[in-house]
């Protein structure tokens, strides 16, 4: 017989340890002043994105497994064993955290016709999650910002997303960065390398690892983007895709390079740039740094001219990049790039609880005028003392102090403290005419 349920709640006791729980690793919390820079990067992102006239999608976190499956390759590393897969416990749909973002966004251009009447330029910003070994670069939740040009075939959109990330490189103050390119040609092209590669690999079956003797048949394409030193020698005698290109596909190459040589783009040809997902043709590139040890690769996109009629769509061109929004911000900070200022324009000391109604009347104004304003709080009857109120106006970093004090709002004042340049000055100013005063409060100025 079951017990009552009220039998079955566990008793809180008031010595009950509470529940302490850790975050899933390789899942970062992004706080302050860290949040900061991310704010400024994304602020960033979107002002050049509407330089180039790049419309901003938001997406669903979780989307069918099987867009993944299809979309990225059944021998890719992502759908192989990187995927947050699960059942929907109350549906048993197949459900897959979105590894990236561009399958996502394919689906949703078809599903919603976007295509119908022209070709779009669209981007994104958001969480990726891969079950990777969590290290420097590396994460298990990751964000990207990801920039895609859907509908137009031509090489010039190819060359102008590089021309977006390059400038983006710019305005993020980033040195060092180079650009690798490559042709992935068409799927002819790739079937007759395929054929010169499987069997100058089979050659020289004796040095290809375990993961490459599994891919020889299945993605022999993907062995030449190994990590392992020990097969560096077989991959750089193997043919090159470049060779079996045939003349279209070269002169996309070239229409691509020539763009960039007349924007001053540097960038080297790299045959075996290969990429990892299999959706990728023709353009193929990564930009890449010697300053984040081996995860130095920040950003990495192609043509994706088969994708949209791979998930159901009809046949249309396609081309994009995604960078890693953390190594970004760590090759950011690794050039000692300055950080976006966090401290507010002022502090506003309060030595007694009867001043605050009159003092938060004049804060709520001097914010609705642009200054950033960081209110004393205490923790009881009392506002604290002015020593320990003055030293948290200076760990705020604010660059003046408002003191509310008794006297001179009696006199309908407010005294105005230097705490950075010419620390200690010290004036008045009258409660009713904040807009006046506000803006030689703002450190923009
Ligand atoms: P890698 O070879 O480093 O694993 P990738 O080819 O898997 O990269 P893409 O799928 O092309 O990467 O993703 C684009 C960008 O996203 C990468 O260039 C990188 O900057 C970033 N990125 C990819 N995976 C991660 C991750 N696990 N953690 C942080 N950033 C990542
Ligand atoms: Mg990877």
């Amino acid at each position: 017989m079951s017990e009552p349920l009220k039998e079955n709640t566990p008793k809180v006791e008031r010595t009950a340890k509470p529940l302490r729980l850790l975050g899933v690793k390789g899942m970062n919390d992004i706080l302050p002043p860290e949040s900061a820079r991310w704010e400024w990067l994304e602020g960033q992102v979107r002002e050049l994105m509407g330089r180039y006239a790049y419309r901003n999608v938001r997406l669903p976190i979780v989307e069918p497994t099987a867009l993944f499956v299809r979309g990225l390759g059944e021998v890719t590393d992502i759908v192989e064993k990187e995927m947050y897969s699960f059942e929907d416990r109350l549906n048993g749909e197949q459900l897959t955290l979105r590894p990236e973002g561009t399958a996502g966004l394919v689906r949703a251009v078809v599903e919603h016709n976007l295509l119908y009447e022209g070709g779009k330029r669209l981007y994104y910003i958001g969480p990726m999650f891969r079950h990777e070994r969590p290290q420097r670069g590396r994460y298990r939740q990751f964000h990207q910002v990801g920039a895609e040009v859907l509908g137009f075939g031509g090489p010039e959109v190819d060359a102008e997303l590089i021309l977006l990330a390059n400038d983006l490189w710019k305005v993020l103050g980033l040195k060092d960065v180079r650009l690798e390119l490559n042709s992935l040609g068409q799927p002819a092209e790739r079937q007759a390398h395929r054929t010169a590669l499987i069997a100058h690999l089979e050659k020289h079956s004796d040095v290809l690892d375990e993961e490459a003797k599994r891919r020889l048949h299945s993605n022999p394409l993907r062995i030449l983007d190994t990590k392992n030193p020990a097969m560096h020698g077989v991959v750089e005698a193997a043919p090159r895709l470049l060779d079996f290109l045939d003349e279209a596909s070269l002169s996309h190459l070239n229409a691509v390079k020539a763009i960039l040589d007349a924007n001053g783009v540097a960038y080297n040809i790299n045959p075996r740039l290969v990429r990892g997902m299999d959706y990728y043709n023709l353009t193929v590139f990564e930009f890449i740094t010697t300053s984040l040890g081996s995860q130095g690769t920040i950003c990495g996109g192609g043509r994706y001219d088969y994708l949209i009629e791979q998930v159901g769509g009809k046949p249309s061109p396609a081309v994009g990049w995604a960078l890693g929004v953390e190594r970004v911000l760590e090759l950011i900070k690794e050039q000692g790039e300055a950080m976006p200022d966090l401290a507010p324009d002022v502090y506003a000391i309060i030595p007694e609880t009867a001043a605050l109604p009159v003092a938060m009347q004049v804060l709520q104004s001097l914010r609705a005028c642009g200054v950033s304003v960081q209110m004393h709080a205490a923790n009881g009857t009392s506002m604290g003392s002015m020593k320990s109120q003055f030293k948290k106006a200076d760990a705020s970093g604010a660059r003046f102090a408002l003191v509310f004090g008794g006297e001179e709002l009696a006199r309908g004042l407010v005294a105005v403290k230097s705490l950075r340049d010419g620390a200690g000055d010290q004036r008045t100013e009258p409660l009713n005419t904040v807009a006046a005063w506000a803006h030689s409060l703002q450190s923009a100025l």
